[in-house]
């Protein structure tokens, strides 16, 4: 069982010109904490795993695992096991096999491999598949044996990089939920890395979004959703993503402040932003981020002070089932609202859309940066 603390942790690879790949990284991660690491293709999520494991050396700053510092220690020494993307299980050897090999370098005696091994293939259900060789395995199953060889080491932390790639769409949906049940089961920290933000949103304790290098935000999956810090986590995390359209801040006669989109105005409330920061923006221009959902198409909520109303054209309604889709244009903004079904828009009708104001994400339009919280 160990914590792990990432102090300023920085890594550039050699190469002309050099490469930052992770720039001033800093986390705590709690003992038996699932944390997700997550961002687009080239982040530097693997890099820091790597680093977490012992694969690629620290160029700068301080890892502890536990409250030993390992930046020098040999992976084998750091109490961490590692499952990845290409499961990595050895072709000619049995599932068994494939599982014991870890222990058996380590000397360990045969009755105690006979029992671990046994012992996770029945928790991970693959006690039938014991003698097969890999080739002769479904994704799914390879999967779960190299879960199942990392099980065996009883080690202090699990490292996952994007084990679900692999698998096909439902598949992965299901060994989604299994891994958020073994890692309860295993009462084990967990640090697990993936581009896709479904799987981050569904399994994480905490989430870390990243971007170039650097983190952007780390916080539990509703925060993250509910209160992204700037425009790249507002639209990385949520499907379909939050529509982003520009406004200008005014103050009405009133006193009170409102977000002009041409004719549509949104009222900025109190309990979103502070007076006085609102008041800095007065007159300037600023983007506006609503997510899918806070778009209302019943009229009872056209009237309330705290919506603000835009007209739209529907140019697609996509079924989804429990819900509809309606891909509108409003003064030439492309807008994605998330309605019920039983919602007659079709494509070609205008229509009006009650924004949740209560729901009005906005942001400085220079450093993309929130301005409500
Ligand atoms: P991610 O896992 O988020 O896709 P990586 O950690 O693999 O990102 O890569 C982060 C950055 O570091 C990328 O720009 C990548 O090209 C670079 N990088 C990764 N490995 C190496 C390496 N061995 N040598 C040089 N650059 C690398």
């Amino acid at each position: 069982m160990a914590g792990i603390s990432l102090q300023h942790i920085f890594k550039t690879y050699a190469g002309n010109p050099p490469v930052t790949a992770v720039h001033d990284f800093c986390l705590e991660i709690d003992d038996k904490e699932f944390i997700i690491l997550v961002g687009p293709s080239g982040c530097g999520k693997s890099t820091t795993l790597r680093m977490i494991a012992g694969l690629e050396e620290i160029t700068d700053g301080e890892l502890y695992i536990g409250d030993k510092l390992v930046n020098d220690v040999a992976p084998k020494d750091r109490d961490i096991a590692m499952v990845f993307q290409n499961y990595a299980l050895y072709p000619h050897m049995t599932v068994y096999k494939n599982m014991a090999f870890g222990l058996q370098l380590r000397k360990t005696p045969k009755d105690i491999i006979d029992q671990k091994v046994k012992e996770a293939a029945k928790i991970l259900d693959i006690e039938h598949l014991l003698e097969r060789r890999p080739r002769a395995l479904s994704g799914g199953q390879r999967q779960r044996v190299a879960l199942g060889r990392a099980m065996v080491r009883d080690p202090a932390v699990f490292l996952l990089d994007e084990p679900l790639s692999n698998l096909d769409a439902k598949l992965r949906a299901s060994m989604r939920a299994e891994i958020t049940k073994l890692h309860k089961r295993l009462g084990t920290t967990f640090v697990y890395v993936t581009h896709d933000q479904t799987e981050a949103m569904t399994m994480g304790d905490r989430i870390v979004v990243m971007k170039d290098g650097f983190i952007q935000q780390v916080d539990t999956p509703q925060n993250l959703y509910d209160t992204p810090c700037n425009v790249f986590v507002a639209g990385f995390i949520g499907t379909p993503q939050m529509n982003f359209f520009p406004a200008t801040i005014r103050k009405k006669e009133d006193g009170h402040f409102v977000a002009a989109f041409g004719d549509s105005l949104f009222p900025v409330l109190p309990d979103r932003v502070e007076a006085k920061v609102i008041a800095a923006y007065e007159g300037k221009e600023v983007l506006l981020g609503i997510r899918p959902e806070a778009l209302r198409e019943e009229p009872i909520y056209m009237d309330q002070p705290t919506t603000g109303v835009i007209e739209a054209e529907v140019e697609l309604a996509e079924l989804m089932g429990a819900e509809t889709y309606l891909y509108l244009v409003s003064q030439g903004q492309n807008i994605i609202a998330r309605v019920p079904s039983r919602s007659s828009a079709k494509a070609g009708d205008t229509i009006k859309m009650a924004v949740d104001c209560t729901k009005l994400h906005i942001f400085d339009k220079e450093t993309e940066q929130v301005i409500t919280g």
